[in-house]
């Protein structure tokens, strides 16, 4: 995945072709030079994209930890088919650890990604809600700017 900034845009309603900043796109302040129509939907594909690979490298630092703590390996077909589950959330992460190794149990592999948690991402809730969005419970939803009216 490659960002360009400013980033090449259709718009819906008439078809030109805009370049737009990609900060007035996640901020869904991106108008067409055009007709004018709000470029929302491209704002809200990109903010998809910034969130799935925030989430994906959340993840990744997360698990590397989590392997380190329980000395177990987390193949990559296991990992990769746990990341393209449409919301990953800390419970998919301790489900993952539980499926590397039998010998990881429920209690051990919430005790490992809490810990793995703490020390990645100081700024994190206490006791994170594992059934949050990953972002969401690790503190690090990413911020737009100002939503337009
Ligand atoms: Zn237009």
């Amino acid at each position: 995945m490659k960002f360009q900034d400013p980033c090449k845009c259709r718009c819906a309603s008439c078809g030109i072709e805009a370049e737009l900043p990609v900060s007035l796109l996640l901020a869904f302040a991106a108008d067409c030079p055009g007709c004018g129509a709000s470029f929302k939907e491209a704002g809200l594909r990109v903010r998809g994209m910034v969130e799935e690979t925030a989430t994906f490298f959340s993840a990744m630092k997360i698990m590397l930890r989590v392997e380190d703590h329980l000395g177990i390996t987390i193949t990559d077909e296991l990992a990769k088919e746990t990341c393209e589950e449409h919301e990953l959330t800390l419970a998919n992460l301790a489900t993952l650890a539980m499926r590397a190794s039998p010998s990881v149990s429920p209690a051990l592999a919430d005790d490992a990604i809490r810990s793995a948690v703490r020390i990645e991402f100081p700024g994190a809730p206490e006791s994170p809600d594992f059934a949050a969005p990953l972002l969401e419970a690790i503190g690090k939803t990413p911020q737009f700017g100002v939503v337009s009216s």
